[in-house]
């Protein structure tokens, strides 16, 4: 029963202790005075590493997780940073990565969605030995992971004893995937699922994308939700946009019940902006839209009251020399 229950992935989670009782590095108000280390690198367990980019080093944070396998690592996110002067990212990653008989184990860069803040990193790797970087686009996303009905369907990525589920999300991005790591439980959500703002580019794909997901984890042991960047404190508040300091940062992992909740929280959804426990689903374009209608009624009530005033002051004026 066990067996069949492991084969089927589902189970209790063999790794959902405190691996993550990690302090990340909050930045700082000043960065110039403070000058933190660019890259925080947290070891999960043998061969997961978490790593989190300063939020002084850009005000996106992100994280990326490096998963490694008896034949390849994989890579997912390469962060905001293309400059290696700025973020030793390559060069961390590599010295991470196990030499196998012929150097070291080859590595995959594939991506969550193709925003700028998660694949400026792929410049360090282009041209390394044993290095390929999965395209962000959505043909190369299509082509690469062989999804003939994209959004449908899971691919899989085999990285040697260790296999990585790869599900279509489209909704923040058009090219948004999220990858399970059967081995550890652990769901990339990228920005499709994160502890701060959830920016839906497309609803109906957004929506879809939640109930898909939702029913990927209802089968698996999902032990942690893991997300591309943290945008609140413990308390829930949202951070400033371009915040460069997060005091007090909210822990990183959401649980798979906010998975499994987030096609209900879709629903509450206005089209503008809703908050929730541990996120805020916004529509930036919708956002802008209604601001630029709020503003042109603004200015469409200056001017009435003008013309009003004008004729007002008029009519005094000619009552007055009558
Ligand atoms: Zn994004
Ligand atoms: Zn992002």
């Amino acid at each position: 029963m066990l067996a069949a229950l492991l084969a089927a992935g589902v189970g209790a989670p063999a790794h959902a202790a405190e691996p993550l009782a990690v302090r990340w590095n909050p930045g700082a108000q000043d960065c110039d005075a403070a000058r933190p280390a660019p890259l925080q690198v947290h070891r999960y367990e043998d061969g997961t590493f978490l790593l989190r980019q300063n939020p002084c080093a850009s005000a996106e944070a992100n994280f990326l997780y490096l998963l490694i396998g008896a034949e390849r690592a994989l890579l997912i996110d390469s962060g905001a940073i293309a400059d290696p002067a700025r973020m030793p990212l390559a060069a961390t990653v590599m010295s991470l990565l196990p030499d196998d008989a012929t150097g070291k184990l080859p590595l995959i860069v594939a991506h969550t969605h193709s925003h700028r803040d998660h694949r400026e990193g792929d410049a360090q790797f282009a041209g390394l030995p044993d290095v390929e970087i999965v395209p962000s686009d959505a043909d190369g996303v299509r082509r690469h992971f062989g999804f003939a009905a994209w959004p449908d369907g899971v691919a899989r990525i085999d990285l040697g004893g260790r296999v990585i589920d790869v599900l279509p999300t489209p909704g923040h991005n058009d090219n948004h995937v999220v990858f399970f790591d059967r081995s550890t439980g652990l769901l990339f959500t990228g920005d499709a699922l994160l502890p701060g703002r959830i920016t839906v580019d497309d609803t109906s794909a957004f929506e879809a994308s939640a109930r898909r997901l939702a029913a990927f984890a209802r089968d698996r042991a999902v032990s942690h939700v893991l997300g591309g960047h943290v945008e609140m404190n413990a308390a829930g508040e949202l951070y400033p946009m371009g915040s460069t300091f997060h005091p007090d940062e909210r822990r990183l992992a959401l649980a798979r019940a906010d998975v499994l909740a987030l096609p209900g929280a879709f629903a509450e959804f206005n089209g503008f902006y809703s908050r929730h426990a541990n996120y805020a689903i916004t529509h930036p374009l919708h956002n802008l839209a209604a601001l630029v209608v709020l503003a042109l009624l603004a200015l469409a009530l200056l001017a009435w009251g003008g013309v009003r005033l004008v004729r007002r002051r008029r009519a005094r004026r000619v009552t007055r020399a009558t």
